[in-house]
């Protein structure tokens, strides 16, 4: 079943209950500041589209952080009210709660046009999944869009529960549908060859993406500490790197099911003698005892690349080594800029990967960068989500 399309909805005249994914970094100290504020620019096509439609009312609904059912100034949405009111030019109203009496109130004015309410996560109910918390909710709306990617892989009131109070009045809104359609893209019928890369701290984080990825591709590279556990297995040395025996024991088994040769494994690293000290090139797969790998190095980057530049689908997840200090930075920003100037399908998804491409100024070269990082792994890995799959069936 296809999801329905927000284009399509009749939204005149209408009440409109709308759940986002406003969780945005915030500043350690006061007053607290929105340090990037991606995830709430990605929604504004949705609420545009939904003002647009004619609606009278847009109550949004947002979690923030983990207050574990508790309310925790720490965590309001106040700054992201603020921010909205700033890029919309229309005020938004920041109610007390999420359940606050006064909400049903504030939606009788005629004068009340945006309500965000407060941090969702503030109410034990939400991750409980409660029906009663969600049939509240619904009150506020005759209409429920979902737009919310970064949150639909969980099943929670304002997720998946609220659904039921909804059936054939839920849709999608433009970030979901274009996550859900870019992902499935890969999944169904992608162009070949198919090219995945894969990289990051641990194989036992992704293990079931890269099971599912060997199904997929027909080249999967792997990069980053996600490495070192391959390279093992295959009875080179890796001295100091990041190396678990459980990754090894994972990789191993990752291997011998990869009987069509689609794993390749770096040919040459970037180490130190420390983590994050002076970098030191390594040529070779193996790495000597003295010292840690940081990044792949200049034979695997070529190598890499060659196999990027003949794709027609791409899909990446994970930096190529520790990023974050510019001298251990240039695997990922060099398969960042490779994957850019390709005219292949290419999606990122992952927090750190998506951070890597932002960094590397080419997001905007990229046909889709996920705004959710569990959530488009655990899409890739299952073919679907708890809160898609109620919005298209309902619960
Ligand atoms: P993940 O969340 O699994 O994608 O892991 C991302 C993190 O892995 C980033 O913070 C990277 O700095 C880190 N990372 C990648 N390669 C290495 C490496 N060779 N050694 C240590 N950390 C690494």
């Amino acid at each position: 079943m296809q999801l329905k399309s927000l284009q399509d909805a009749d939204l005149k005249g209408k009440k409109v209950l709308a759940r986002f994914d406003f969780n945005v970094p915030l500043s350690k100290t006061e007053p607290r500041t929105i340090t990037d504020a991606s995830r709430i620019d990605m929604a504004i096509p949705t609420i545009r589209m939904i003002l647009e439609k004619g609606a009278t009312k847009l109550t949004m609904i947002s979690h923030l952080g983990r207050p574990d059912g508790k309310a925790d100034p720490k965590y309001s949405l106040e700054p992201v009210a603020k921010y909205l009111a700033e890029k919309l030019g229309i005020d938004v109203i920041l109610s007390e709660s999420a359940i606050d009496n006064g909400v049903k109130n504030l939606l009788q004015l005629p004068e009340t046009k945006i309500v965000l309410l407060e941090n969702i996560r503030f109410l034990p109910g939400e991750e409980k999944n409660d029906s009663a918390l969600a049939e509240k909710l619904a009150q506020y709306g005759d209409v429920y869009v979902n737009d919310a990617f970064g949150a639909a892989h969980r099943k929670h009131s304002s997720t998946y529960a609220i659904n039921s109070f909804f059936k054939n009045r839920a849709y999608p809104g433009l970030l979901m549908k274009k996550e859900i359609d870019s992902l499935g893209a890969l999944m169904e019928k992608p162009a070949k060859p198919f090219v995945a890369v894969i990289g990051g701290a641990k194989v036992s984080d992704k293990i079931k993406t890269i099971e599912k990825m060997l199904v997929l591709v027909d080249t999967l590279l792997i990069g980053g500490a996600m490495a070192y556990p391959f390279l093992k297995a295959k009875g080179a040395t890796v001295g100091k790197s990041l190396c678990s025996d459980e990754d090894v024991a994972l990789a191993k088994q990752l291997l011998m099911a990869d009987r069509g040769g689609k794993i390749q494994l770096p040919k040459d690293h970037v180490t130190s003698l420390e983590f994050g000290g002076a970098p030191l090139p390594c040529a070779g797969t193996s790495i000597p005892d003295d010292q840690m790998g940081l990044d792949i190095g200049p034979l695997t980057i070529k190598s890499y690349s060659d196999h990027l530049k003949t794709a027609k689908t791409i899909f990446w997840n994970g930096p190529m080594g520790l990023f974050e200090n510019k001298d251990f930075a240039k695997g990922t920003m060099s398969i960042a800029h490779t994957i850019a100037e390709t005219k292949a399908f290419s999606v990122v998804g992952g927090g750190d990967s998506v951070a890597a491409v932002q960094q590397s100024g080419e997001a905007e070269k990229f046909s889709h960068v996920s705004s959710g990082g569990g959530a488009s792994l655990e899409f890739i890995e299952r073919g679907q989500l708890p809160g898609v799959e109620a919005l298209k069936f309902g619960v």
